[in-house]
């Protein structure tokens, strides 16, 4: 608090003091409203309602026999449609499936060529 007794000293003291928190207010209102510029970025309230859906279940659905896949561990996220492609991360254009079936997925979509890099050899 500035009264008539304080010295010069301690008015620009105070005055820095009010001047940094203000700036770090600021600061923190930028970081809250601002969103991730990554096309990838999927946010959490985004997997919790894709885990939701899936009931924590690859969403695959087999052309053969129409069976849903009954794997529920290492599950990712999938773009549909692949961002490469133009997709979006928004729910409807996102599904869980296991490993083998996003890989399966991206070799379908965008070749065995573009997607060797990321698959694991057999040992
Ligand atoms: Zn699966």
């Amino acid at each position: 608090m500035i009264s008539e007794d304080s010295s010069d000293l301690e008015i620009i003291e105070i005055a820095l003091d009010q001047t940094l928190a203000d700036a770090k207010s600021r600061k923190m209102r930028r970081a809250s409203k601002r969103k991730s510029s990554n096309p990838r970025y999927i946010n959490r309230s985004l997997k919790e309602s894709v885990h939701h859906r899936s009931n924590g279940q690859c969403e695959y659905i087999s052309p053969l026999n129409s069976k849903r896949c009954q794997a529920r561990r290492h599950l990712q996220i999938d773009h549909i449609k692949p961002l490469a492609l133009g997709g979006k991360s928004d729910k409807s254009n996102l599904r869980h499936l296991c490993f083998a079936h996003n890989q399966r997925s991206a070799i379908k979509l965008l070749g065995v060529e573009k997607m060797e890099q990321f698959t694991v050899a057999p040992q």
